[in-house]
């Protein structure tokens, strides 16, 4: 890997690593701590996806890769003496702790008391055995389709969806060597369009892999991958026409209360 220059002034410690805390973008809430090494700081700020160093694994651990919570990099920061790293993110998922809360920094200490405890200030967006089931390829636990677990993903999905339509309408004016998306929109829409095919095909390659490799969570993983880069795709190529995802939304939940005859009939003749 090529060790770019502004490497050499950042200072890692002596196990090669640098904390790096992920800081979200709009709210400024701390949501995480982690480490980095150099192929990791490099490789975050090339992709602009945080991408750390695992202790416990002893490997490199692009945050998502489980989860499908991803942080998407907008900034990094070198303190004062350059021992550490601040990320401004954007966290896909809402959800950035593996316990399903927004943030990592749930406990606060309330020192108001007589005898001070730690107190959890954040709800549990999302049942952790439901958010790494993908990983085992087991199924999400029963008790995940009660009513309160129902809501969760609602306004999840939803959540992931509205930050996608905020960070794109952003990019448009972005300048085109600030992000991936803001060179997609300089490139044009023939560009966009080519990227809507090319993650189409690369999609269905990893479902033929899949059905080929059948119960290996690295082909499972490829194809939840490549159908959130299709999905990501269509939506830049919407936004190019001021397209909102709630628009695709509404004509989903249209269908929904509707019966397949009486929808075909409804469509328009030129469809
Ligand atoms: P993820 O990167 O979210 O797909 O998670 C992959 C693995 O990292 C899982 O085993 C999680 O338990 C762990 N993990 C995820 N988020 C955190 C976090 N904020 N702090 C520590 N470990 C995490
Ligand atoms: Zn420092
Ligand atoms: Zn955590
Ligand atoms: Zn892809």
């Amino acid at each position: 890997m090529m060790t770019p220059a502004w490497l050499d002034k950042v200072s890692f410690n002596a196990d090669g690593l640098i904390p790096a805390i992920a800081q979200d973008k709009q709210s400024g809430r701390v949501l995480m701590m982690a480490w980095m090494n150099a192929e990791a700081l490099t490789l975050t700020a090339e992709r602009k996806e945080a991408i750390y160093f695992s202790r416990s694994r002893n490997r490199l651990w692009h945050k998502g890769e489980t989860s499908g919570h991803t942080q998407q990099v907008h900034d990094i920061y070198l303190d004062c003496d350059a021992d550490v790293i601040i990320l401004k993110i954007t966290q896909i998922g809402g959800i950035a702790c593996h316990t399903g809360r927004e943030s990592c920094f749930y406990r606060r200490l309330d020192t108001d008391s007589d005898t001070p405890t730690w107190e959890s200030v954040d709800a549990i967006l999302k049942d952790p055995k439901d958010i790494y089931h993908q990983a085992t390829n087991t199924p999400p636990a029963p008790e995940s389709t009660s009513n309160t677990q129902t809501d969760a993903h609602a306004r999840d999905t939803t959540a992931i969806l509205a930050q996608l339509d905020a960070v794109l309408a952003e990019r448009k004016a972005a300048d085109p060597d600030s992000s991936y998306v803001a060179s997609l929109y300089a490139k044009g829409l023939n560009k966009i369009l080519e990227k809507v095919g090319e993650e189409s095909v690369e999609s269905i390659i990893a479902a033929k892999d899949l059905d080929a490799n059948k119960g290996d969570s690295e082909a499972r993983r490829e194809l939840i991958y490549e159908t959130a880069d299709v999905w990501f795709h269509s939506l830049v190529a919407l936004s190019w026409f001021d397209i909102s995802s709630d628009a695709v939304l509404d004509e989903l939940g249209r269908r929904f209360g509707l019966s397949g005859i009486d929808e075909k009939a409804a469509r328009t003749p030129s469809k």
